[in-house]
């Protein structure tokens, strides 16, 4: 493989002996002199039977091999952490409250954060997504144990929380599930008030640089927005309006960024959660440039 001064050496399938060779390895030996970056060859089992170095690396590896070399990592260094889908809130073993939160605009921000050379821990709710390759994920449940990952992975420069963080939990958890009663037509659970995680590392004494939320509203999109923003002490936050039939069933948002220290306000426009993650990504990187 070879593009504008940057070769790269793809050791092809071959037996291990053959990569073993003094030959073979003079041949490389020169090719690492003139700058040559190799890939592979891995050690496994090899086509006819026997063990050894000389198995081509894996297509994903040969892909981030790559992508590491050509690519810029403009957040390189850095630590990022991200929230995402909903919480699950237990009520007795087999019960809980819970919402609808796909996961998917989390993960499609730390793979974009992930792809821009930033170390990525997403702490997850409960989600039908499958975790991101080089991505260290955190499954968890409750809100309760989403703030406490959060905080476990602090230090971070960066945290951004797209969660949708039940706001309630019930006051008791029962240890049995729960049995219906012949007498009791009606039962009610006391809930109390989550915690909450974007406020807590907003405020937090190992606070990131940059603490990002979002915010979904059905009236008053910017005003609520900003209210939003200044209460839990975050940076930026990305208002989505959900108000009629906008964004429920459809893979499109219309997101306005707004910032603390700015009183201008980013309209995106009606654009695709991949999208809104490719733009974040692109103003984390603006900022880390302005303050560099
Ligand atoms: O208050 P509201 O739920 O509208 O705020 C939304 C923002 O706050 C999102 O960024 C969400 O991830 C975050 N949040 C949180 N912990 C909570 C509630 C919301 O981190 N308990």
């Amino acid at each position: 493989l070879l593009a504008a001064n940057k070769p790269i050496y793809l050791a092809p399938a071959m037996n291990h002996k053959m990569w073993d060779n003094p030959a073979t390895q003079a041949n490389i030996d020169i090719l690492r002199t003139r700058g040559f970056t190799l890939i592979g060859p891995d050690e496994g089992d090899m086509a006819c039977g026997e063990y050894g170095l000389g198995r081509m690396s894996e297509p994903q590896t040969i892909l981030e091999a790559i992508e590491e070399f050509f690519f810029e990592r403009p957040l390189k260094g850095l630590h990022a952490i991200v929230t995402a889908g909903p919480t699950y809130e237990a009520i007795d073993p087999v019960r809980f409250i819970g919402n609808r939160s796909s996961g998917k605009q989390g993960y499609e921000i730390a793979t974009a954060l992930e792809r821009a050379g930033a170390r990525v821990t997403l702490i997850s709710g409960p989600v039908n997504l499958k975790a991101p390759n080089d991505i260290k994920t955190i499954a968890v449940e409750s809100a309760a144990d989403m703030l406490a990952a959060c905080e476990a992975a602090l230090p971070a420069n960066i945290a951004i929380c797209a969660a949708a963080v039940g706001d309630w939990s019930p006051e008791k958890q029962h240890a049995d599930k729960l049995k219906k009663r012949k007498d009791e037509d009606k039962i009610s659970l006391t809930l109390k008030q989550n915690p909450d995680i974007l406020h807590t590392l907003a405020t937090h004494k190992k606070r990131p640089a940059l603490v990002i939320g979002f915010s979904a509203e059905t009236n008053n999109l910017l005003e609520n927005s900003k209210a939003k923003l200044e209460k839990k002490k975050c940076d930026w936050i990305l208002a989505n309006d959900v108000s009629g039939e906008k964004v429920f069933g459809k893979d499109q948002n219309h997101v306005h960024v707004i910032s603390a220290n700015s009183n201008d306000i980013e309209d995106w426009g009606i654009t695709t959660k991949t999208q809104i993650a490719q733009r974040l990504v692109t103003r984390i990187i603006k900022y880390y440039d302005r303050s560099e």
